[in-house]
């Protein structure tokens, strides 16, 4: 039997997922807090509740995909939220990247209903969710791993049991690092090419292919070049990340002294009111330290 699935967060990210999963065939209900935003789904044939209560009284699968550790809580457990009509056998995936531990405890209270749940933070930026080719880190158990997969398959490409309920957290942030520290690199090698006087695309061109090839530097490096400051993952959500970093280094005793660094640079770029532009944007901190910019 087909699972109906209900998605609640129609942000950069869910949309995309809402509508692979669409085109996947599943029955959907969505919900959005600002319901302007289910208008495309709306067009698209697809059920829009009232309220994430109405999503999960006629769901088998439930995929959340909010902001921050308070906003998954909300949505949950907040009036109307998803707790009050979480049928028994139903499962929550949240696609949300959110505190591992604060994860732990929401998929504890489900069990109070016969519910189970995933985290299942992904990666892959606005073009992953919108082409379906996410990674997703999923913590929890390995049956509602095998029950979700079909769902994963309709979002992403690469699908990664990582461990326990948390573990998909905590792999995120793992992740969190990587990106930071290559947008890093890349703000950094980009005003050393201007300095030296190459043509930028060309430069990118041909170091893409090399060792030095990323992720950012492929879909974030042009960017930069054009002054696009689009955002695929806002420079504010980069920062809850990094919050969620930086907690976490300090419960475990590691030292990540180059994350803390890039926070403290991108809270500059929130001080200007930058917190809405792409988080590439973290060259514009290096641009004010070097005293010039990409071309400007
Ligand atoms: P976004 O465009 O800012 O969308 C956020 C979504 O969360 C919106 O639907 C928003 O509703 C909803 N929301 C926030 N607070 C809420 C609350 N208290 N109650 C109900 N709904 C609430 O963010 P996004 O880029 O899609 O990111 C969503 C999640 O995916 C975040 O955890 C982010 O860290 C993660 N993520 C993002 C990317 C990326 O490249 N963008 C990549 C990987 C992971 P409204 O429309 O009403 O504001």
């Amino acid at each position: 039997m087909t699972e109906r699935i209900g998605f609640v967060g129609l942000g950069i990210m869910g949309q995309g997922m809402a509508h692979n999963l669409l085109k996947a065939g599943f029955p959907l209900i969505v919900w959005n807090r600002t319901a302007s935003k289910a208008e495309s789904l709306i067009k698209a044939g697809v059920q829009v509740a009232e309220t994430p209560a109405q999503v999960a009284a006629q769901s088998d699968i439930i995929v959340v995909c909010v902001s921050d550790t308070p906003d998954v809580e909300a949505v949950l457990f907040g009036d109307n939220g998803l707790y009050e009509t979480l049928r028994s056998g139903s499962l929550v995936i949240d696609c949300s990247t959110i505190s591992p531990v604060a994860t732990k405890e929401f998929a504890h209270k489900l069990t109070e209903k016969q519910a189970t749940m995933l985290d299942a933070p992904i990666s892959g930026g606005s073009e992953g969710a919108a082409n379906g080719t996410l990674s997703i880190m999923v913590g929890g158990a390995s049956a509602d791993v095998e029950r979700a997969m079909p769902v994963f398959e309709a979002m992403g490409k690469t699908i990664t049991h990582v461990g326990d309920c948390g573990a998909g957290q905590t792999v995120k942030l793992v992740n969190q690092i990587l990106v930071v520290n290559n947008m890093l690199g890349v703000a950094e090698a980009l005003l050393f090419a201007q300095a030296g006087g190459v043509n930028l695309e060309k430069a990118l061109q041909a170091v893409e292919a090399g060792a030095a090839g990323s992720w950012m530097l492929s879909n974030r490096a042009p960017q930069v070049v054009d002054r696009d400051w689009r955002p695929g993952f806002t420079i504010d959500l980069q920062q809850k990340d990094l919050r969620l970093v930086l907690e976490a280094a300090d419960k475990f005793g590691t030292p990540i002294p180059s994350t803390s660094l890039i926070f403290q640079l991108y809270r500059t770029l929130q001080k200007q009111g930058l917190g809405g532009d792409g988080n590439h944007a973290l060259v514009k901190a290096l641009e004010h330290v070097a005293g010039f910019a990409i071309n400007e």
